[in-house]
């Protein structure tokens, strides 16, 4: 309680303060403190095929008790985008399945076969949230090639700085193997991996609640690389995260979701935020961290566990502005 009035005391006077930062930011954020929530992990089962549960389990008033970000936060209250029913409706998790991955090789039909297997997994996961919004989940369709350079899908015209994307107009996740491999050929390696592709995933997620086309109007009318555009592809950027963060909430220690694929996500998620030099789209390596956290466990009491929902994930109702930054 003590750790809470804190937050809320620098939360209240964010913009005042230099240096009220992640310190006081959700425990679980950091790898560092995800590794020793371990033993909090559901045990790993044995399951062998892939299952889907509808066991959301509603939030309880107790477990809301610290949570945040909430929708009358003081600021950025948006009314479209933080309107989304996705966003509205309390209590509305993601499937327990256990994933069965292929092992790890970092090359490009191997990595081709993970990524296939991946959106398997994230579909059977995320098919009964949004059929309880209402929606028949489509799979996303995959571009996994060799080489970047090769890539010809509907978004080929735009620019892209990233080592993958999500195109919205074809609805496909595109992660060509030479641009992933700065991320999969480091120590990270399958970690780095299913860290983007549950991401990328939550593009689609946006894709198919109408988030994106929201978004994309919204951020045109604002202006695509004004201040206020940019900070709406932070808030499109850091839900992502909190989606991902959301999966793995839900299903760590289940089949391939493993304590060890955890930790290397969460590694690779500490340097995923904008770049030195970059325009500031996709939020700080803090605040990815925080979000992915926050969808992993909405809460700041390490003590507690409250479920993952789509209803925490709501950065354009966030408690202040530290949080999209
Ligand atoms: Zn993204």
């Amino acid at each position: 309680m003590k750790r809470l009035a804190v937050v809320v005391t620098a939360g209240a006077a964010v913009l005042g303060l230099a240096g009220c930062g992640p310190a006081e930011r959700p425990w679980a954020l950091s790898p560092t403190g995800v590794t020793s929530e371990s033993t909090t992990a559901p045990p790993t089962t044995s399951s062998t095929s892939e299952t889907r549960s509808s066991s959301f389990t509603p939030s309880t008033s107790s477990e809301r008790t610290s949570a945040l970000p909430t929708p009358d936060g003081d600021v950025r209250n948006d009314p479209l985008l933080g309107g989304n029913p996705v966003t509205l409706e309390q209590g509305v998790g993601v499937g327990q399945v256990d994933c069965q991955l292929p092992g790890w090789r970092n090359n490009p039909d191997a990595n081709q076969a993970y990524y296939q297997a991946a959106i398997g997994c994230l579909d059977n996961a995320w098919r009964p949230t949004l059929s309880h919004f209402g929606e028949t989940l489509e799979s996303p369709r995959l571009w996994a090639g060799a080489n970047a350079q090769t890539y010809d899908g509907a978004c080929a015209s735009g620019e892209r700085n990233r080592e993958a994307f999500y195109c919205g107009q074809d609805q496909t996740i595109v992660m060509p193997f030479d641009t992933m491999n700065s991320l999969t050929g480091s120590a990270n390696g399958a970690g780095a991996a299913f860290a983007v592709i549950s991401h990328e995933y939550g593009h689609h997620l946006q894709q198919q609640t109408r988030v994106l086309a929201q978004y994309s109007a919204q951020r045109t009318a604002a202006g695509w690389d004004s201040g206020p555009g940019l900070q709406m592809s932070r808030q499109l950027e850091l839900q992502a995260w909190c989606f991902s963060g959301m999966f793995f909430g839900v299903n760590l220690g289940r089949g391939s979701i493993s304590q060890d694929l955890w930790r290397k996500a969460a590694n690779n998620n500490s340097g995923a935020g904008d770049r030195r030099g970059e325009a500031r789209q996709h939020g700080t390596n803090q605040n990815v961290s925080n979000w992915f956290g926050w969808g992993f466990s909405p809460t700041l009491d390490r003590n507690q566990r409250p479920a993952p929902s789509t209803y925490e994930c709501n950065p354009w109702a966030a408690r202040d502005n530290g949080w999209i930054q």
